[in-house]
C-alpha cells in the first residue's frame, strides 16, 4: 500500500510503497476514508528526541491517529458482530482487551498497548491501517467517514471538558483556536456555559469559533486578554483552558486565571517549560492535566453527532489526497487559517 512515511524531523513526509498491515486474530483491516492531521504529529515530527517527554519517532513510521474507514479484513478471532464493508471509526491505539484498564475503555493505558507509528503499528496516513476489533465502532448511516475522523479530536475536547468538572453557567477563556480548542468550545457550549470566549494569536481563527460555540473571540496579538474577557463578559472567567500546547502557554494560562479557578492544560507541549509556582499557589488554582479520553466519550461523541446535536463538519477546512499531503502536512506547521485537514487517500 501507499503510505506517507517519516524519515526524520526536518524532512518532508514522503509517499511510498510498503508492505500491507496484516490483522492479527482479534484485529481488522480497514481502507482509510478519511484521516485528520493532528497538531501532535505536527510537533512530533518535528520535536523528535529524548528531551520531549514522548515517545520516539523512527524512521519509516507512519503517523496518523484521526480516521474512519470502511473494514475490508477480519481477523480470524473477530466476531460475528463485525463485517467486511463495515463504516467504522476506532480509537486508535490497540490494547490487549483483558487488563483493567482495557476493560475501563482505556487502551492507551494499557500495559501491552500498541500505538501508532510504532514499529509494527503503522497509522493512517496511509491507505489501509489495521485496528482492534475492541477499540472500534460503527458509524451510524447519517454519518460521514470526515464526520468519523473527527470523532477522536472531538473525544478529546470533550474529556478535557468532563476533567473541568464545568458547571452550568460556568464563564469560560480557552487559549489557542485550534482544532482542540474550538472542540472544546463546541462541548462547552453543549454543557451550558455562560460566556465562552476564545484567544488566539491570529485574529482569525480566533473568529471561527464562534462557528463552534464562542460567545466571542480575543486577539491575543493585540488585546490584553484578561481585561478584554473582562469587558467581554462582564465577569472573570472560571475555567481557563492551555488548548496549545508550547513553552509559556501554561504559564499564560496560570496568570489568566483568577483566585481559585480551575486551569484545564490539553495541548501537549514536547519541550521542556518552567512555569511561576508562586503566582499558581498565590491564586490557588486547582490545575488539571488531560490525556486521550475513554470509550465512553467515543461513544458519546458519535452518539451526539448521530443525533445531530453536535455540528463539527465545519472543523474541516481541506481535503487532500496522498499525493498532496506532505506538503499539506508541512504548510500545517506554519501559522495558517487552516483548522482540520483530512486525508482522503482513495
Ligand atoms: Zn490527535
Ligand atoms: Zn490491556
Amino acid at each position: 500500500m501507499r503510505a506517507a512515511v517519516f524519515h526524520r524531523s526536518g524532512l518532508p513526509l514522503s509517499i511510498e510503497s510498503i508492505a500491507d498491515p496484516e490483522p492479527s486474530p482479534t484485529d481488522m483491516i480497514l481502507k482509510v476514508c478519511a484521516c485528520g492531521i493532528c497538531g501532535t504529529d505536527l510537533h512530533w515530527s518535528e520535536v523528535n528526541n529524548a528531551e520531549s517527554g514522548w515517545r520516539d519517532i523512527n524512521p519509516g513510521a507512519v503517523m496518523g491517529h484521526e480516521f474512519a474507514g470502511e473494514i475490508v479484513e477480519l481477523g480470524t478471532e473477530v466476531g460475528s458482530d463485525w463485517k467486511v464493508g463495515d463504516r467504522v471509526c476506532a480509537m486508535p491505539q490497540i490494547g490487549c482487551g483483558h487488563c483493567s484498564d482495557c476493560l475501563a475503555g482505556r487502551p492507551h493505558r494499557c500495559y501491552k498497548v500498541l500505538n501508532r507509528a510504532s514499529p509494527g503499528h503503522p497509522g493512517a496516513y496511509a491507505e489501509y491501517t489495521r485496528v482492534g476489533a475492541n477499540e472500534t465502532f460503527k458509524l451510524p448511516d447519517n454519518i460521514s467517514f470526515q464526520e468519523g475522523a473527527l470523532v477522536e479530536p472531538l473525544a478529546v475536547g470533550l474529556h478535557a471538558v468532563k476533567r473541568a468538572c464545568l458547571k452550568v453557567g460556568d464563564n469560560i477563556l480557552i487559549i489557542g483556536a485550534g482544532p482542540v480548542g474550538l472542540s472544546i468550545a463546541l462541548w462547552c457550549k453543549f454543557f451550558g456555559a455562560r460566556h465562552i470566549i476564545v484567544s488566539d494569536l491570529v485574529k482569525a481563527r480566533a473568529d471561527e469559533a464562534a462557528r463552534f460555540g464562542a460567545t466571542a473571540a480575543i486577539d491575543a496579538s493585540k488585546e490584553n486578554v484578561p481585561e478584554r474577557f473582562l469587558r467581554l463578559s462582564g465577569s472573570h472567567p472560571s475555567v481557563v483552558f492551555d488548548a496549545v500546547g508550547i513553552a509559556g502557554s501554561m504559564q499564560l494560562a496560570i496568570n489568566y486565571a483568577p483566585n481559585y479557578t480551575r486551569v484545564v492544560v490539553v495541548g501537549l507541549c514536547m519541550v521542556s517549560d518552567s512555569f511561576q509556582p508562586t503566582t499558581a499557589v498565590i491564586k490557588e488554582v486547582d490545575i488539571s492535566f488531560c490525556f486521550c479520553y475513554d470509550r465512553s466519550d467515543f461513544a458519546m461523541t458519535l452518539d451526539m453527532l448521530a443525533q445531530n446535536r453536535i455540528d463539527a463538519i465545519g472543523l474541516v477546512s481541506e481535503s487532500v489526497n496522498l499525493e498532496n499531503f506532505p506538503r499539506a502536512f508541512e504548510e500545517l506547521k506554519k501559522p495558517s487559517n487552516q483548522i482540520k485537514v483530512m486525508l482522503e487517500p482513495f
